[in-house]
């Protein structure tokens, strides 16, 4: 069964390209610990904090925290014990890295390079000079022992170099980019392994860890595909076997520029505060470069889990595209109960700080059911229930009328915002059928009225969905008055009632707005 890993580097919080190279490791994880039950097959969490000035602990905890957001569970981490193969913390793992750069130099296989960083400016200088390509000369690569031992008897210091095999080649069948080969001697010099310091360098510690934790395939970005020769051969000399390699090709904004913060939103912390789900966050991932050969895009994790194949990713660069992210999300949405949206929605409400302080629990989440109820079907995010409420709470149905009764539909027409009911709107008028409230209209009366009563109702702990039925009464009367039906009528009553026209059920806006004006809403109405 394969051993995956996720190697991040704790330097800022995980982003989607960080996110999707994960969720690709934990799907194959998942997948081969369900075919073969019996083998130890896992997904590792290894945090590669090599890097002492730029990883933060912080960032460590929100990377994990984000990685279990998105329900990406690891077998072995810092904080789970895989017993033989631990620690997983790179900054905790420097025994080892010694004791393998030892068993290198005394294998002859790695040696001490005691050149002076001013030796090494000069060799570089000189080598751009002849024009040659910069690197390691190999002055201490076969020097005297005696001469060696001389040195560490004076107690120089010295990095620890790898010995570039003679003639070496290393060649990936990569399950992404098919065949890659580098000829080594004419790409790299004799590297250095352990710095003069002692520390290790970053691919000599990612070669070791996963040699060192039977890694058996490793996804990961492409921008490591470079990487990919050092560590071969560093692996070869260690006589661990090669893990099978797949490196993703880059996520690009819709302006084909590398995915980045002016793209918005790109960290997997800022899409939880917007109102995403960890399913539709993975199942869009995991499209980002992949698909099963069908047009499927809609899948549980369990689907993916069944379906997704390293093999089937695609070698061109995936275009993050928000909306349909969002489409995704609604699809999920729908596939959830209102019980099981509430308590994200609920949670939105308080991202936004929108209820009042110590507001009673109950109450809260009588009003978030109904906000949830009321966005069920037209939601993209929880977020959108959240500010979709607000809309509707903020909305002043005298100014609607006077907005109307001013005749400026047209206006709207211009913005945008309203487009196919203005239309609607201007068609009626000049169809000289428009069911338009004014001053004296019966609607604003009713609605008046209404309001009073349920107000009252809700205060005797009576039902606020009663409001929805005399609403109902009212809209045939109408239809019979003004001799309008369909959308020539609900439009407008819509839009004189609610202020939008996004297709919400009225009546359940309408139960919002009663609860949320009652005399215990839960709404802080100053914010
Ligand atoms: N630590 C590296 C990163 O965060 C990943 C290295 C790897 O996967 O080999 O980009």
């Amino acid at each position: 069964a394969p051993r995956m890993r996720f190697a991040p580097s704790p330097t800022g919080s995980l982003h989607v390209g960080g996110a999707r190279t994960a969720l690709y490791n934990w799907l194959t994880a998942k997948k081969g610990q369900l075919d073969f039950p019996n083998e130890n097959g896992a997904f590792v969490l290894r945090v590669e904090d090599t890097d002492l000035a730029r990883s933060t602990k912080e960032s460590e905890e929100s990377v994990l925290a984000d990685l279990r957001w998105l329900g990406l569970n690891w077998d072995e981490g810092p904080d789970v014990d895989g017993a033989e193969f631990g620690p997983y913390r790179q900054s905790e793992r420097n025994e080892i890295y010694g004791k393998l750069a030892n068993k290198l130099l005394e294998e002859g296989k790695a040696y001490r390079c005691f050149c002076t960083k001013e030796e090494l400016e000069e060799m570089k200088a000189k080598q751009e000079a002849e024009g040659v390509p910069t690197r390691y000369d190999g002055t201490w690569r076969d020097a005297d022992p005696e001469l060696v031992q001389q040195k560490l008897d004076e107690g120089a210091e010295f990095t620890v170099r790898f010995k570039v095999p003679e003639g070496a080649r290393v060649v990936i069948e990569d399950a992404v980019r098919g065949n890659v080969a580098w000829d080594a001697e004419s790409t790299v010099g004799d590297f250095i392994l352990l710095r003069s310091s002692g520390v290790p360098v970053y691919n000599f510690c990612v070669a070791v860890d996963d040699a060192a934790m039977g890694i058996t395939t490793v996804v990961r970005a492409e921008e490591h595909l470079t990487n990919t020769l050092r560590q071969g051969l560093i692996l070869d000399a260690l006589g661990a076997p090669r893990p099978r390699y797949a490196h993703c090709s880059l996520i690009l904004g819709e302006d084909k520029q590398k995915l980045s913060k002016r793209h918005g939103a790109t960290s997997c912390n800022q899409f939880r505060l917007e109102g995403f789900l960890p399913d539709a966050m993975i199942n869009y991932l995991a499209l980002l470069g992949w698909n099963d050969g069908t047009d499927n895009e809609i899948f549980t994790r369990d689907e993916l889990i069944d379906a997704f194949d390293v093999d089937r990713v695609v070698k061109s660069p995936s275009i993050f595209d928000m909306s349909k992210l969002k489409w995704i999300n609604s699809q999920h949405l729908k596939m959830m109960t209102v019980e099981e949206v509430q308590p994200l929605v609920k949670e939105q409400f308080e991202f936004l700080e929108m209820f009042k302080e110590g507001a009673d629990a109950e109450k809260i989440d009588e009003f978030a059911t109904a906000a949830t109820t009321l966005a069920k079907q037209m939601m993209e995010t929880t977020r959108d229930a959240a500010t979709n409420a607000e809309t509707v709470l903020k909305y002043n149905l005298a100014e609607s009328f006077d907005m109307l009764a001013e005749g400026e539909a047209k206006e709207m027409i211009k913005n945008g915002n309203f487009y196919p009911i203005a239309m609607t709107l201007i068609e009626a008028a000049e169809a000289g059928t428009l069911p338009l409230p004014d001053s004296n209209d019966p609607l604003a009366a009713f609605l008046d009225e209404n309001k009073k009563a349920i107000v009252e109702d809700n205060q005797t702990g009576g039902d606020a969905y009663s409001f929805p039925e005399a609403y109902k009464a009212y809209m045939k009367q109408l239809a019979k008055e003004k001799k309008v039906k369909g959308k020539n009528l609900f439009h407008p009553v819509r839009l004189a009632l609610t202020g939008e026209m996004s297709g919400q059920d009225v009546t359940k806006q309408l139960a919002l707005l009663s609860l949320a004006t009652s005399d215990n809403s839960v709404i802080d109405q100053e914010k």
